[in-house]
């Protein structure tokens, strides 16, 4: 079986180690030492340098999504979100549901965001923007300089979902003006899924200190206080908080995070230099390197999809709704080699045969 999903993906052995070696006790010492060391790294690679200002909870990525309209809009809020398919109607969909007021800037499949989009919301009070970076359901990734200064110009806060972006493409929150970015255990991390990730900027952390969430379980304020010691208000993924003390160090130890970017790039690359020599299509807007659509103009994306998946186990990402006939999207990321890639085309060749 070969995969070539966004996630759960491929994990590398160091990660799937993890469940034959021993675990401590969570409300520990040692445990908070191992929490404290893997947060602060990762916040790292975020490009976060305020102390104790990223947390994690126990939920796949919607969770933190949701979590972060609870926590981070206020009622006098007015929300602008870049709703480019799936995930940014996700968005869309959570302020709905939790009365937020929120307009959206709709795309349609293809259109690539720009400044022109944004124009018309400027000097409109709008005090924050909500953005998937990379719109995992087409491939498009959105220009994250043009989105920070035009939040920066208008005071407003900027909200990343970084999930289909973070370690496939470079990402900062100090250099982009950004206040929030959530990420999942289960994309570029690479780890079992069911662990999400919030990281705040000061600016941020000050407006939150005193918000009251209708949730609970999910009041960030909560959170924030017990990282500082290395510790979460409930029983949090413990095998999965190992599973990222071992991929960290394995990032480390192939070179840090930028020959990290580096190595995803190339398998990007490779694969998509190889598709356009067989005369696959792939869209021309700004592409993530965490995966690649092709387009299939004859509508047979959906059939390559299980042709692929009954004939050679070879699982790609399908896409839904009125992509689904038009769209595959393979990725780059967890654990597959250049061979892996060069079989992968071996077997659309074989599957557009047919
Ligand atoms: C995968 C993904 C999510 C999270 O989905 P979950 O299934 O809840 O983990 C959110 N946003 C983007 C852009 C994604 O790619």
């Amino acid at each position: 079986m070969k995969n070539f999903v966004i996630g759960p993906v491929e994990q590398y052995p160091c990660v799937k180690e993890v469940y034959y070696n021993p675990i401590v006790y969570f409300r520990s010492d040692e445990f908070s030492e191992l929490v404290k060391r893997t947060i602060k790294k990762l916040s790292d690679y975020i490009g976060n340098n305020t102390d104790d200002s990223t947390i994690y909870l126990a939920s796949s990525g919607t969770g933190a999504m949701e979590a972060v309209v609870e926590n981070c809009v206020s009622k006098s809020d007015k929300v602008l979100v870049v709703n480019g398919g799936t995930f940014g109607k996700r968005f869309c969909e959570l302020l709905q549901y939790h009365n937020k007021k929120y307009d959206s800037i709709d795309l349609s499949w293809g259109e690539v965001l720009n400044e022109l989009h944004l124009s018309e919301y400027e000097n409109q009070k709008y005090t924050m923007l909500f953005v998937n970076l990379h719109e995992t359901s087409t491939g498009q990734l959105y220009d994250i300089k043009l989105l920070g200064e035009f939040c920066k110009r208008n005071h407003m806060y900027l909200i990343v979902d970084a999930i289909g972006t973070f370690l496939a493409d470079d990402y900062c929150m100090s250099k982009n003006n950004i206040d929030v970015t959530i990420i999942s255990s289960q994309k570029g991390l690479c780890l079992s899924s069911g662990m999400a990730f919030v990281s705040f900027s000061q600016k941020m952390l000050d407006k939150i200190n005193n918000a009251e969430p209708t949730s609970l379980y999910f009041s960030f304020n909560q959170y924030l206080k017990e990282i500082k010691r290395g510790q979460t208000p409930y029983t949090p993924p413990v095998h999965t908080i190992y599973e990222l003390k071992a991929m960290l160090e394995y990032i480390e130890n192939k070179g840090g995070i930028n020959s990290w970017l580096n190595f995803v790039q190339e398998k990007a690359l490779y694969f998509r230099n190889k598709a356009k020599e067989i005369g696959f299509k792939i869209p021309n807007y700004p592409l993530s390197n965490m995966l690649t659509p092709l387009v299939f103009e004859d509508n047979t994306a959906k059939s390559t999809f299980e042709d692929l998946k009954n004939h050679y186990k070879i699982y790609v990402n399908p896409c839904g709704g009125n992509l689904a006939d038009k769209l595959i999207r393979i990725s780059h990321i967890g654990n597959t080699s250049i061979k892996d890639i060069d079989y992968l085309v071996e077997k659309l060749v074989e599957v557009t045969k047919r």
